[in-house]
């Protein structure tokens, strides 16, 4: 078969075909080699429109491969999965979201694997990490504390165990965050949050070095979460903005923080952005920019932060973060909902917590949704 002609698209093409011709069975005999680049045998294993996207991530984290699954959980199960055999242990911080958390507490032991959570500072100290510890996981900046992992630090310890880190960045896309750069040897993201960030795919990657992610790519083909070729063009529309959607996102957080800081109806903000947050020195160092996520404690507990949710407008009460449009959740009723009340302590989430996910209307409209919700709320 000869070659396609020159495409000379602006955009990359949408192929949904689930296989291609191929002109002989020396050519199939090739493509089995893995010599036969540009060649794609079956949607399963690979397809000309997900691999160009993977492409896309991959220069954008500033590694050498990436690998995309049909949501962020696949993503980062197939990842685990694949670095781990029966005996080895994961070490994991605590804080973590909660579907991963569920994998690691109740799925990946019943099949053999070794997994233990730790705090998230202890993933650096030298006696964390044991001789069969194969994988180091955590999450940077944290749900919905927005506290920082040092990821140098922890990298370090790893190295010193022969141990692979990686990190969930959902909260920290490429623009914000490059935690690859800093020897985190797997990056992984929801790509259903930012990097797609209109609320319309649903998706995860898994980037780092090739020899790191190819175990991923053949673990992929087996267990069949690769993503939907009309989702990969789809987040490829979206990747386009990214850099200024976030930048205005970011840009509108850290204004909304520094009001809440002021308010005196709000007891706390978490908010790397802000001077007081305990890991602002380390997100100056790690981060570019603070991210569009922020938390605020209200005094009077969840009942007060409830009617706060309860009398917002503008901030859609919805799941998921990362969208143009503004978010609300209660992490008590969300994210860590039916956690215990010690539980919830060594979360460090406070019943009194409202998590905003900034997007892109204006500052001044979603200051004034927060500020007349905060006075319904006291009234
Ligand atoms: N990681 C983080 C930090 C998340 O917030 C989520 C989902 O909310 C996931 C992973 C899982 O991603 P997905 O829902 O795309 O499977």
């Amino acid at each position: 078969m000869s070659n396609p002609p020159e495409r000379r698209d602006l955009v990359p093409p949408l192929v949904r075909s689930v296989a291609q011709r191929f002109g002989s069975a020396a050519e199939l005999e090739r493509y089995n080699r893995g010599e036969a680049e540009g060649l794609f045998l079956y949607g399963r294993y690979d397809n000309p429109t997900v691999a160009a996207v993977e492409r896309e991530l991959a220069g954008m984290q500033q590694v050498e491969s990436g690998c995309l699954f049909a949501s962020g959980m696949a993503a980062a199960t197939t990842a685990v999965l694949a670095h781990l055999k029966a005996g080895d242990e994961l070490v994991a911080a605590r804080n973590i979201y909660g579907g991963m958390h569920k994998f690691l507490a109740h799925v990946a032991p019943a099949w053999g694997l070794s997994t233990r959570l730790v705090d998230a500072g202890e993933l650096a100290e030298a006696n964390t990490l044991r001789p069969n510890t194969r994988l180091v996981y955590f999450e940077s900046p944290v749900n919905p504390t927005l506290r920082l992992v040092d990821a140098v630090r922890v990298v370090k310890a790893a190295r010193a165990h022969g141990a692979l880190t990686l990190v969930d960045s959902t909260f920290g896309p490429p623009p914000m965050q490059n935690l690859a750069a800093l020897g985190v040897d797997l990056v992984i993201h929801s790509v259903t949050k930012y990097l797609n960030g209109h609320s319309d795919v649903l998706g995860g990657v898994v980037l780092g070095a090739r020899q790191n992610v190819e175990p991923v790519r053949k673990l992929r083909r087996v267990l069949g979460g690769n993503m939907d070729p009309a989702a990969a063009w789809e987040l490829s529309r979206g990747l386009r903005t990214l850099e200024v959607r976030f930048a205005r996102q970011q840009q509108t957080a850290q204004q909304l923080a520094e009001n809440l800081a002021q308010d005196p109806r709000v007891a706390k903000v978490s908010y790397p952005g802000l001077p007081g947050h305990p890991d602002h020195a380390l997100a100056k160092a790690q981060m570019r920019g603070f991210g569009a996520m922020v938390t605020f404690t209200v005094s009077g507990g969840y009942p007060a932060a409830a009617r706060v949710f309860d009398a917002l407008e503008l901030f859609a009460r919805a799941a998921s973060l990362g969208s143009v449009e503004s978010l609300c959740s209660l992490p008590v009723i969300s994210s860590h909902a039916g956690l215990s009340p010690k539980e919830l302590a060594a979360a460090g989430v406070e019943p009194g917590m409202v998590r905003l996910s900034v997007g892109l209307e204006s500052p001044e409209a979603l200051w004034a949704d927060l500020d007349r919700a905060l006075a319904r709320a006291a009234a």
